[in-house]
């Protein structure tokens, strides 16, 4: 048989050309992009304190959740109901502060927040001290798509919710016994401080608590969603509302710039718009993703004492996913084949 090549070895030389000078099929132009972005909190994170057993199952359930998410977004689904699917299992699961697990009151009750944002239209739909919903992030959908408003809260909220035909819960169900201890070494260490230490700029930040979730994705048709659920702050009181249910500060999407989700002392990521800003800092000052989100980190919530992190991720697929604390349950699923779970740096 006659060999197409003159020699097996220009042979390969030819075809190593050929697959340098390509770009990878996964990434080839006119495939659309997709993928989904996940975070389970930030905090200190220690790695002593985290049993190899504990570590697989926050890795596992990680991981599950954002391959739900992203076979959603295979299937032809949209962004919204892919983050929508991902937060529903990470607050089913009692590993998070979200859903059952959300970390107790200083009342010994389970309060939580939660928000969603379309990318495409920029509408938005949050709940915020709510006790009795089993998925806030559904009841956050729920807002955004049946009523003239952004931000329920408290009973009015969960009424909404029972009207809404949602799932309800008794308390009993949210309760887990990690988060009760937990409370009950806040109360002994604080007293009635809140959580993360005082309200202080300059105070000691108590960044071991960690858990909220969220989700960043981009759908087959170029749409951006952002989504966070959280139970907030150990030892909260006065009907405390942090970060994850405002829009702008927990919670951001533009299919102009990016995707955004924010986790940490939420007090400082009001402050500083921390998610629109990530958008922000795209739209006039020209900065990349990376760059942008890297600056609100770093240049914005560090020097004023704001500890936490966040996940960002653009239509060109590009992510980010800074923090300052000793590390941030994340991982990112998407189209050109990248698929990993992270919690500290390596
Ligand atoms: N940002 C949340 C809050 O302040 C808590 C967290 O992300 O750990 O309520």
């Amino acid at each position: 048989m006659r060999h197409p090549f003159p020699t097996p070895a220009l042979a390969l030389a030819l075809a190593l050309a050929l697959a340098l000078a390509l770009p990878p099929s996964s990434a080839s132009a006119d495939e659309p992009r997709f993928g989904i972005v996940v975070h389970g909190g930030a905090g200190t994170i220690s790695r002593e304190k985290l049993t190899p057993e504990l570590e697989q199952q926050y890795r596992e359930t990680l991981d599950a959740a954002m391959g739900a998410g992203y076979a959603v977004l295979e299937g032809g689904g949209s962004s919204l109901d892919a983050v929508e699917v991902t937060l529903v299992i990470l607050e089913d699961s009692p590993l998070f502060n979200a859903g059952k697990g959300a970390v107790f009151t200083n009342a010994g009750t389970n309060e939580m927040d939660a928000s969603i944002m379309d990318g495409a239209t920029g509408a938005a739909g949050a709940v915020g001290g709510v006790t009795r919903i089993r998925n806030p992030i559904r009841a956050a959908r729920a807002v955004m798509a049946r009523t003239r408003h952004v931000l329920l809260v408290g009973p009015g909220a969960d009424h909404f919710a029972e009207e809404a035909g949602l799932e309800l819960e008794p308390p009993e169900y949210f309760r887990t016994d990690r988060r009760w201890e937990q409370l009950q070494r806040a109360i002994e260490r604080e007293g009635i401080e809140l959580d993360h230490g005082s309200d202080t700029p300059d105070a000691p930040p108590a960044t071991d608590k960690h858990g909220t979730v969220g989700a960043v994705a981009l759908d087959r048709e170029g749409n951006l969603a952002a989504a966070t659920s959280t139970g907030g702050l150990t030892n909260k009181r006065w009907g405390r509302v942090g970060d994850s249910p405002i829009v702008g500060a927990g919670t951001y999407a533009n299919n102009d710039t990016c995707a955004v989700s924010c986790t940490g002392h939420g007090e400082y990521f009001i402050r500083e718009a921390a998610a629109h800003s990530v958008s922000a800092r795209m739209e006039f000052a020209g900065q990349s993703l990376a760059d942008a989100a890297a600056a609100v980190i770093g240049e914005q919530l560090d020097p004023i004492g704001g500890t936490g992190g966040l996940i960002a991720l653009d239509r060109e697929l590009n992510v980010a996913m800074p923090y300052n604390t000793g590390g941030m349950y994340r991982g990112l699923y998407l189209s050109d084949g990248r698929r990993e779970v992270r919690i500290w740096e390596d």
